[in-house]
């Protein structure tokens, strides 16, 4: 089985067959450091976090690379109006957006370079796409000649004269044409700048990424994500520099996001309808951000309220409880006769069952949808077990339950959502072991057995109406965290750990 993976510039899945097998190179581009990030951005962020640690758990050596837009009209703009360098600004918000995407449980990239530490690598690319007729000098500026690559707009599915036609509005007339995108911007006073052979200046926005990736991934590079919005004219221009500079393949595989949205409009800086992701953070934990996010394609819209956080928080807890109680039942010593063979079986074919079919979803181009759905259906038979077995529950079955849990918690470890620990405390096996030797002349090594003969000689204790020696037994097992709990099918011990 294969991942499929669609491709923007395709409009199709596509098998997902990286460039080197086993390994896959990854760009996303970052955030411009001009403000918090929002929960829209963080939304495209989780999105590429997911499908990172999906590759990883499929066996792939992931390279994911981020860079960081620290020069930018926005920052200078930040900058001015408060008095501070461009410079503290992009610090500061660099410090503030790594510490939200951990707080968010997005793993951090393999390298994150900054535009600003980029600039001679930048500069390099200029020369090369002025060499190659594709960029052309005014004054203090240099444009991309987007007439000289004849793939433009076959990323973003535009036609060129179309685009020539809307352009035509605002006439920068220094420009041949008014399609051409500033590589490299002259010097404004006030404004930070670098040297080049055209003299003091800075880079356009989209060089960094087409520079970057080339720099720490080699080209063509496997998947280069973002939000949608991103597509054009963002990634259209980075693919025009970097095909026009290299004569190759860009990029294998475009991915990019649908937006988040408030009220079913985009969420946005510019239009005001921002949530930052730290103040969302400060009302709702990660595990229940993330749920909520992957609970809808990457690809499809995401409605964002309170309402959506609310429910994802009580399906969260749902499945939380599902594992807990697993886990505790395993925990606290099961000693009925077991459930039958067949539902013993029935439930691990549900366990494989829900394995298959979250790798499945995933496989069909990252869908967490299905994904979550198929480990909520194992919870609901889960439950239905439990609630149906519970007294009867024996060392048969605790195998099965177990891995009931472990799927369930691994699974949602792929999408990043950590559920919280196992409370382990360690059962007292080797004393239960002596115990059962003195108290019940048991002869063996194993806990559960031990635990068994206990009970058994309370009862023989009883039978007999030797009630102290039957108290005996059950003190001396209170001592150690266990506790004898009397069912329609006899007596078993629950371990409950020590008071
Ligand atoms: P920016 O800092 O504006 O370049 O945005 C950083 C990332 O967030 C880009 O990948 C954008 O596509 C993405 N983004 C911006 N707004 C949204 C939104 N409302 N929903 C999802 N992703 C977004
Ligand atoms: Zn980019």
């Amino acid at each position: 089985m294969s991942i499929r993976v669609y491709n923007t510039m395709s409009r199709t899945k596509e098998e997902f067959r990286p460039r080197e097998p086993g390994k896959v190179a990854m760009y996303v581009c970052g955030p411009t450091v001009y403000n918090h990030i929002h929960v829209g951005n963080a939304r495209t962020f989780l999105s590429f976090d997911v499908i990172r640690r999906y590759l990883m758990w499929r066996g792939y050596e992931v390279t994911f690379v981020q860079n960081i837009t620290d020069v930018d009209d926005k920052i200078i703009t930040r900058a001015n109006e408060e008095g501070r360098s461009a410079a503290e600004v992009a610090q500061e918000y660099t410090a503030a957006f790594r510490s939200a995407m951990d707080a968010l449980g997005v793993l951090p990239p393999t390298s994150q370079p900054l535009a600003t530490q980029t600039i001679p690598d930048m500069i390099a690319m200029v020369e090369r796409l002025i060499e190659r007729g594709h960029a052309y000098v005014v004054g203090g500026d240099v444009y991309f000649s987007v007439r000289s690559f004849p793939g433009y707009g076959a990323l973003s599915g535009r036609d060129i004269d179309e685009l020539e036609a809307g352009a035509r509005v605002d006439v920068d007339e220094r420009k041949e044409d008014p399609l051409d995108f500033a590589l490299w911007k002259a010097a404004k006073p006030g404004e930070p700048h670098w040297p080049s052979p055209w003299g003091e200046g800075r880079p356009g926005w989209h060089l960094e990424c087409s520079v970057m990736s080339e720099r720490e991934l080699g080209v063509p590079f496997d998947i280069h994500g973002g939000g949608s919005d991103l597509v054009f004219p963002h990634h259209e221009n980075e693919r025009a520099q970097s095909e026009a500079a290299t004569g190759r393949q860009f990029v294998r595989y475009w991915m990019h996001g649908g937006m988040l949205q408030i009220d079913s409009e985009k969420m946005s800086k510019s239009l005001g309808n921002f949530l930052l992701l730290k103040d969302v953070l400060a009302r709702y934990p990660a595990p229940v951000i993330r749920m909520l996010m992957l609970q809808t394609h990457y690809r499809s819209p995401l409605d964002f309220s309170d309402s959506r956080l609310d429910e994802a928080a009580a399906a969260l807890e749902r499945i939380s409880n599902v594992v807990r109680n697993l886990e505790w039942t395993v925990q606290s010593g099961t000693t009925g006769h077991g459930a039958s063979v067949e539902d013993r079986a029935a439930l691990d074919a549900a366990v494989r069952q829900a394995r298959e079919r979250f790798v499945e979803a995933m496989d069909d181009d990252f869908n967490t949808a299905g994904a979550i759905a198929a480990l909520f259906e194992l919870g609901r038979v889960c439950n239905a077990y439990l609630a149906e077995h519970l007294a009867e529950l024996g060392s048969d079955d605790r195998s099965v339950l177990r891995s009931a849990a472990q799927a369930i918690r691994e699974l949602l470890g792929v999408l990043g959502i950590r559920l919280e620990a196992e409370q382990k405390e360690e059962e007292p096996t080797s004393e239960v072991v002596a115990m059962a030797r003195d108290l019940a002349g048991y002869g063996g090594e194993d806990a559960e057995e031990a635990l068994r003969a206990l009970v058994a000689a309370r009862e023989a204790a009883r039978a007999e109406r030797n009630w102290s020696a039957a108290d005996a037994v059950r003190d001396a097992l209170g001592v150690l965290g266990y506790v004898i709990e009397d069912t329609p099918s006899g007596p078993r011990v629950v371990f409950r750990g020590k008071e």
